[in-house]
């Protein structure tokens, strides 16, 4: 299973407009963050987790070819914006598998309503194929997924297990018997904002404590903002076993 992180950065990305902080200002490209996603990728099967306002971009970086499906975390705009950006995938491949729970299906749908309609529809628009996700495994590409929910200050979240890769962002809470379902699974992403608390976010302390309670092989920090620091700095202070993701870096797990 091959995975590219294909934006590690909170919901504005890195740099902020118009914004003279120095990590914003860096020229280190391991500073500059497109909004969060993961490509997932495995035998012939890609699959990618959220769709933000920088898919079309992530998309060519990747030169990525094909998408099976795309799995939904929530419905917040940096993880759904991109949605009409399937465009090209759907004129070669058909209507394109979107994987969301029932509440953020029902968001997407008035976000997107174009994409939805079933009479009068524009030719030009996409269209989807819906799957609803319980808080229960499912399977796509002979791979069992299965979704960890946790709360985003207090929206429902789901982060996804594939085989023995986890991907959580946007979380604040996650309970025990959630946490039980990624114990010692190989890599963990967990996402981790900044240094100071926020509401809705784990800060870098939460998500360290966080990754001791999974106790993964490995853990990548994801869903960074620029107040967190530059990328070389943060990474030197971090437990050997954690590291701070960034956008392109490309694992085989
Ligand atoms: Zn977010």
């Amino acid at each position: 299973m091959k995975i590219t992180f294909l934006g590690t950065g909170t919901s504005q990305g890195i740099p902020v407009i118009g914004s003279t902080h120095p990590v914003c200002l860096s020229e280190d490209e391991k500073d500059k963050r497109l909004r969060v996603s993961v490509l997932i990728e495995w035998g012939n099967f890609s699959y990618v987790i959220d769709c933000g306002p920088d898919f079309r971009q992530q998309m060519l970086r990747a030169n990525c070819t094909k998408v099976d499906g795309i799995l939904f975390t929530h419905e917040h705009s940096d993880h759904v914006l991109g949605l009409d950006d399937i465009r090209p995938f759907y004129f070669k491949q058909g209507a394109i598998s979107i994987f969301a729970h029932k509440r953020v299906l029902k968001s997407l749908k008035k976000r997107f309503d174009y994409i939805f309609k079933k009479k009068n529809k524009y030719p030009g628009a996409p269209s989807v194929s819906i799957n609803k996700v319980k808080n229960k495994p499912f399977e796509i590409g002979g791979v069992q997924v299965v979704p960890v929910s946790g709360l985003h200050f207090k929206l429902q979240v789901f982060g996804y297990r594939f085989n023995d890769f986890a991907y959580l962002t946007d979380m604040k809470t996650v309970e025990d018997k959630e946490i039980d379902k990624i114990k010692n699974v190989k890599v963990l992403v967990v996402n981790a904002l900044r240094e100071a608390p926020h509401y809705s976010h784990f800060n870098l302390e939460e998500a360290l404590s966080f990754i001791k309670k999974v106790n993964p092989e490995k853990a990548y920090l994801t869903h960074v903002s620029h107040l967190l620091g530059f990328h070389e700095e943060v990474q030197k202070k971090l437990p050997k076993n954690v590291f701070l993701a960034f956008d392109n870096l490309q694992i085989t797990i």
